[in-house]
Parts: C-alpha cells; sequence; structure tokens
C-alpha cells in the first residue's frame, strides 16, 4: 500500500482513535494492565465505579470518575482540545445493543441515537456481535479529571475496514476508513504429538491455515490414519499485522512440509500467469489430482468397496464403490473437469449422475436427492461443481452418497486407485515456479518461529 494512504490513516486515527497510548498498549508491553483496564471500561459500561488507573497511560490526570459528567452546555460543545481525547475500549457482550452500549458508557441518548443514526448509513448496527470491540471517544475536560463531551466511536467491520463515527456540524457523520494493515510472514514449526491439528495450534499456527493445509494436502495423505507420532511440520504462512504489529488476521498458507514415516512432503503456493493460485511439489506438480477421492464435505465413510452383505438384499454382494454418509440435501461435488455422460433416474442407483474425466476416467454418484440446475448429459462440469445433493432415492437405507471410481468402464477402489496427477509447471511458468520457492526456502531460514511463554507443566 501506498505510504500517502498511511499517513492519512494515521491522521485519521489521530483525530478519532485519540489516545495513542492506549493503543500502544493493545500491543503487548502492558498487556495485563490492558486485560484490567478492559475490564474495567466494562464495569463502567455496566455503572459500576471506575477507576482510570490503568488506563492513564499518558493520561494520569484523567483518573476520575466517568459516571458523573457530560456537560450537554453549549459552551462546552467548543471543541477546545487543549488535551487529546480519551478512548476507551469496551467489549461487546451477548444482549448488548449498540444503544444500551453506547449509553453504560455514559453517552447522553440522543448522542448515541443520533451517532448510531450516522453509522446505519454505512452500517447496519444490529450486526454487531459480541466479542467485538467499540472503541469509544470523549474529549478530556480542561482540567483533565472529567471525560469531556463525547466525540465518537469507532469499530472493525470486516477484515481491514473500520468505520468511525464523530461529530459534523450538528450531528454525527460515519467514514468507512480501510486500515493499511502489512502482510508478515511466520513460521511456524513443531512435531506432531497428537494431531497436526493440536500440535499446530500449540505452535501458534492460526486455524485457517491449519485447515489450508489439511485442504491441501488431503489429495495425497489421509490424515486419520498417514499421522504417527513424531512426524513433523515446517511451514511459512502469512499474517496481517496493523499499524502497532499486532496480528489481526489470518493469511494463507505459503508453503509447507510435512514429514511422514521419515518421507518429506513439501507444497508451495504459486499463482500461474493466469492468476490461478494452487499448491505445487518440489518439482512444480500440481497436488491437486485431477480426481477427487471424497466428492463431497464433512461426510463419514460408511461403507468401503469390496465384498460385503447388502443390507437390503441380504446376500453378499462386492460393494462397488464406497458410501458417505451426510444428511440430505449436502451438495454433491464434481470429482474432476469432465462431461456429464448421464444424469438422470437409473435403477438402483435412484438419481444417479456419471462423469466422464478422460479416455480412461469415470466417476458415478447415486442415490442423489436430486441433480444440480444445468446438469444434464453433454454438459460440461469442472472440478468442485456442485452436480447434485444427498438423497436415499433407489436401493438405499438412508441418505448416503454411493460413489464410484471408473477405469476404462469399469469400478475400482476409490481409496486404492492411482490417481491421474493434475497439471504440471512447465516452461518459463516451471522456471519462475523455481524462483519464487527459493525465496520462500531462504525466508524460512531466516524467520523466527513464534515464540511461546512456558507454560508448566507442559
Ligand atoms: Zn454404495
Amino acid at each position: 500500500m501506498s505510504s500517502t494512504k498511511a499517513v492519512a490513516i494515521v491522521g485519521l486515527t489521530a483525530g478519532l482513535v485519540a489516545s495513542g497510548a492506549m493503543v500502544v498498549g493493545f500491543a503487548s508491553p502492558w498487556s495485563d494492565g490492558v486485560g484490567a483496564a478492559r475490564g474495567e471500561a466494562r464495569a463502567l459500561a455496566t455503572g459500576g465505579s471506575w477507576s482510570l488507573a490503568p488506563l492513564s497511560l499518558g493520561h494520569p490526570a484523567a483518573a476520575a470518575t466517568l459516571a458523573t459528567r457530560l456537560p450537554a452546555s453549549p459552551a462546552a460543545l467548543a471543541p477546545a482540545l487543549q488535551r487529546p481525547p480519551i478512548t476507551f475500549p469496551i467489549e461487546v457482550r451477548t444482549g448488548d445493543t449498540l444503544a444500551n452500549l453506547l449509553q453504560g458508557a455514559g453517552v447522553p441518548r440522543p448522542q448515541s441515537h443520533s451517532a448510531i443514526a450516522a453509522l446505519r448509513t454505512v452500517y447496519d448496527p444490529r450486526r454487531i456481535r459480541p466479542g467485538q470491540e467499540v472503541l469509544v471517544t470523549f474529549e478530556a475536560t480542561d482540567d483533565g479529571t472529567d471525560p469531556g463531551l463525547f466525540v465518537g466511536f469507532s469499530l472493525d467491520v470486516a477484515f481491514a475496514r473500520r468505520i468511525a463515527v464523530s461529530r459534523a456540524g450538528e450531528g454525527f457523520a460515519a467514514d468507512v476508513v480501510e486500515r493499511d494493515l502489512e502482510r508478515t510472514l511466520f513460521r511456524g514449526q513443531g512435531t506432531i504429538r497428537s494431531s497436526l491439528f493440536v500440535d499446530g495450534d500449540a505452535a501458534g499456527v492460526p486455524v485457517p491455515v491449519l485447515i489450508e493445509i489439511i485442504r491441501a494436502y488431503s489429495w495425497d495423505v489421509d490424515f486419520q490414519r498417514d499421522i504417527r507420532d513424531g512426524d513433523g511440520f515446517e511451514l511459512v504462512y502469512e499474517r496481517f499485522t496493523d499499524e502497532n504489529g499486532k496480528p489481526v488476521h489470518a493469511g494463507q498458507l505459503v508453503s509447507a512440509k510435512l514429514t511422514l514415516s521419515g518421507k518429506r512432503l513439501a507444497i508451495y503456493r504459486f499463482a500461474d500467469k493466469d492468476g490461478a493460485t494452487d499448491f505445487f511439489d518440489d518439482n512444480g506438480q500440481s497436488v491437486r489430482k485431477a480426481l477427487m477421492r471424497t466428492p463431497i464435505d464433512g461426510a463419514r465413510l460408511s461403507s468401503r468397496y469390496g465384498p460385503r452383505r447388502h443390507p437390503i438384499l441380504g446376500y453378499t454382494k462386492v460393494h462397488k464403490g464406497i458410501d458417505f454418509a451426510a444428511p440430505q440435501g449436502t451438495p454433491i461435488y464434481a470429482a474432476g473437469n469432465g462431461t456429464v455422460h448421464v444424469a438422470g433416474r437409473n435403477g438402483a442407483y435412484g438419481n444417479y449422475v456419471r462423469i466422464r474425466h478422460n479416455e480412461s476416467y469415470s466417476t458415478a454418484y447415486g442415490h442423489l436427492r436430486g441433480i444440480a440446475k444445468g446438469v444434464r448429459k453433454g454438459s460440461r462440469v469442472v472440478q468442485g461443481q456442485v452436480i447434485g445433493y444427498v438423497g436415499t432415492t433407489g436401493r438405499s437405507t438412508g441418505p448416503h452418497l454411493h460413489f464410484e471410481i471408473l477405469v476404462a468402464e469399469r469400478q475400482v477402489n476409490p481409496l486404492k486407485v492411482k490417481m491421474p496427477s493434475g497439471r504440471k509447471l512447465e516452461g518459463a511458468e516451471l522456471e519462475r515456479f523455481h524462483a519464487e520457492r527459493e525465496v520462500i526456502e531462504r525466508a524460512y531460514a531466516t524467520l523466527r518461529a513464534p515464540t511461546r511463554l512456558a507454560v508448566s507443566g507442559r
């Protein structure tokens, strides 16, 4: 982002959010003090008595009761700012409305209504959520003992977007401020003792990044069976940090190396010349396979491929696909790019879709409650496109997806078949990939892992 923009935002912040020391306080040296301050800001909001001591960083004189105050006389409206305004962070609790939160903080009812009306022009105040923080700003009075005029409030409504409501003429006006967040690379590293999820989280890796890793590796790794105690992970991921260096948002996974039973699997994020982003291995081979083994989210594998006693027919029969139990209506994805070969009723399969992916591979989906719009014989589908919904049509005992992979028109075990690989980078793109990969490797070597305070007993 441009430095002009950063300057503009700093200017705005200084005007609105005021107490610079307070804001810096979040960054950490006084994290205990700030925690206490939040609790006390809350006490204020609920009408408790309030000492400003922990908040007095930079405003020692402001230590006084906030409960008595607000000279609403016209004279007080003159913005004779001799002292910087004072800002209080107030956390939204369950059941709070913005109006009762502001009034609880001492904002007179007409002013809170007017300020909320201004907010409403850009944001619906009913969308505030428990845990969100509202920064409420008052002027300091001349002697500094009382907070003065209500100046405005601000809140973060989305990643990198803050809305600031402040006085404008007789009333209030709202500004949408895009925050200037910085992308910072972090390193995560650890040994798996319990699961990638648990140990990654313990190493400080944000949960969205862990989910991304599991998705990226799911083509090659079965996270329930292939992970062993002692396996390792080394990661580079982004976080977005605010003007004080505080991480405020998880970014994307940049690269990962999993060492599973001594075998190392590395993946790197790379954007191709069309801007499509994917993960590639050391050789520039996409980790995404041409076909997904599990064309459905959050389902439980309920029946494997192979001989089984048929639940309805009662005799042993080879189950030529795998079943995923899932609630009615769960979306089913095309396992790969291809052409729809069959879409409609098909005997015991019920509502059925079959997709031809290439010369040798096809996939089939049975017992669908319904087939997605536009999916009919001859239509093209792309990997991940919703082609239908879980149901229990045909010969079926309950809602599930029956999924088959066919090689040369014959069903094979979807859990065992060697999947056709996805694309491989070539030529200039492969060279660019190798160059970027080098940069990531060097970054990993120089980044420090996030350090955590030792927790006793661990
Ligand atoms: Zn089945």
